[in-house]
């Protein structure tokens, strides 16, 4: 019997009527047998998500002031669910546990998983599944770091003998008890965790889309949705900016070979995007499997004859951006030229005392910097099988006269990312669409 992980977003637990779609999801295949569930998100546009009120009502109380309004439109957002849904659940303890804590020194992370541990237990009373709490089997060391190996064997032993669970989403604890959550949208990290430690055969996650767009939506109309990727085709578009899922969920699945299928819960019969570690045995139709990007970004370029042969000169280059602790993100080069790009923001607070460095050890004959350059992916496992993609992509930014700035393709030939003007940004990414979809 194959054993599914299906992780629910806050979008598919927000009211009654989305816990209602979830159980027959959950009904309609035996296989569908471990749940994780986020918070309640938001019901329409201009709702408030219950994490973002449970933030709220923790600000209230750290300043001692009064929480006691926000608190009672918590227990709001969840008596509506209990008594839409019929069932009998006690609410009134739960607040009052929170309340008590609130009334002591609150902790920020444990006011957070709230949302995560109520909306979980409700969700296994409605189904007659049983309610993990991951406090006791997601682990974290003392300063927060996730502690991946020792929870995958906890939660092997917690789960070892057991099916029909709901695992709360976005937290675990540290060795003292104390509750830690995972970084924002975490509740994918737990779904992932949880796939790996009972070798899933399917890690489902359900949220509001059908899938992963080949490109972003608010710049390329209707883009086409992706069946297929890689793992590393996820990373690659996630990096530059393609977000359906936080960017640590993939680790866990990935190291465990276990596909990830994202999945629409308000449109259950779509199936979505599969991602997993091989690229489908049928021939895909398109060589790129999507393109994402970003602005912000800084090209530091530099020039000096000979270059190539002063022995070390790369390495001093990068240590200077290490020494501040700027990350790089790409660094072109040619024989006596060498560039590096950086995120704008990470650069800024050190840039004359990255330059006056620059100038003190390199000693360079010139240099330039280039602010305001964005950054695209354009990312397709079938670029390194195939002639041609990065042709029709300059011819694409040739024709809609974009000038490009950058070029690097990645050394495993699945991306190329190119450089081009923060202003050029939008047409670059539908002229590239156009050219290669
Ligand atoms: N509820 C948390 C958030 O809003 C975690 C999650 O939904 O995954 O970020």
């Amino acid at each position: 019997m194959q054993r599914f992980v299906c992780k629910f977003g806050g979008s598919s637990l927000a009211d009654a009527g989305q816990f209602k779609k979830v159980a027959d999801i959950i009904r309609s295949r035996s296989s569908r047998k471990y749940i994780v569930a986020s918070a309640p998100g938001k019901r329409c546009p201009d709702d408030i998500k219950v994490t973002d009120m449970l933030y709220s009502c923790y600000y209230s109380a750290e300043q001692k002031q009064d929480h006691s309004l926000i608190l009672s439109q918590i227990r709001e957002r969840f008596e509506s669910i209990i008594s839409d849904l019929g069932i009998s659940f006690d609410l009134d303890s739960e607040i009052a546990l929170i309340d008590r804590h609130l009334a002591g020194t609150p902790n920020k992370d444990y006011m957070a998983s709230r949302g995560e541990y109520l909306n979980s237990k409700i969700l296994a009373a409605y189904l007659g599944f049983e309610f993990i709490d991951p406090a006791s089997c997601i682990c974290f060391d003392e300063k927060g770091e996730f502690l991946s190996e020792k929870t995958n064997n906890e939660l092997k032993k917690a789960l070892s003998d057991k099916e029909n669970v709901v695992v709360a989403g976005f937290y675990g604890a540290r060795p003292d008890g104390t509750i830690n959550t995972f970084s924002r949208g975490g509740s994918d990290v737990t779904g992932s965790i949880v796939a790996r430690a009972i070798q899933a055969d399917m890690y489902e996650n359900w949220t509001d889309v059908s899938g992963m767009l080949s490109a972003d939506p608010r710049i390329v109309e209707s883009p086409h949705s992706i069946e297929a990727l890689t793992y590393r085709e996820l990373r690659e578009l996630s990096y530059m900016g393609a977000s359906v899922l936080h960017e640590d969920a993939v680790f866990p699945v990935r190291k465990a070979n276990i596909p990830l299928n994202i999945r629409n819960t308000n449109r259950p019969e779509d199936a979505g995007t599969i991602i997993s570690a091989e690229l489908p045995r049928i021939p895909r139709k398109h060589k790129v499997t999507g393109i994402a990007g970003k602005k912000g970004f800084t090209a530091i370029l530099i020039e000096k004859s000979s270059m190539n042969s002063e022995i070390g000169f790369g390495m001093r280059f990068l240590k200077i951006f290490a020494d501040h602790g700027v990350a790089i993100e790409h660094v072109p080069t040619g024989i006596d030229t060498m560039s590096v790009v950086v995120q704008t923001s990470l650069f800024a607070p050190y840039r004359d005392q990255i330059i006056d460095e620059i100038e003190e050890i390199l000693e360079p004959d010139r240099y330039y910097i280039e602010d305001n350059l964005a950054l695209i992916a354009v990312v397709g496992q079938g670029m390194a099988y195939s002639r041609g993609t990065a042709a029709r992509v300059m011819t694409a930014l040739a024709d809609a006269r974009v000038n490009i700035k950058m070029i690097d393709q990645g050394s495993t030939e699945i991306n190329i990312i190119l450089g081009v003007d923060d202003v050029d940004y939008e047409d670059a990414i539908r002229s590239i669409y156009k050219g290669i979809m």
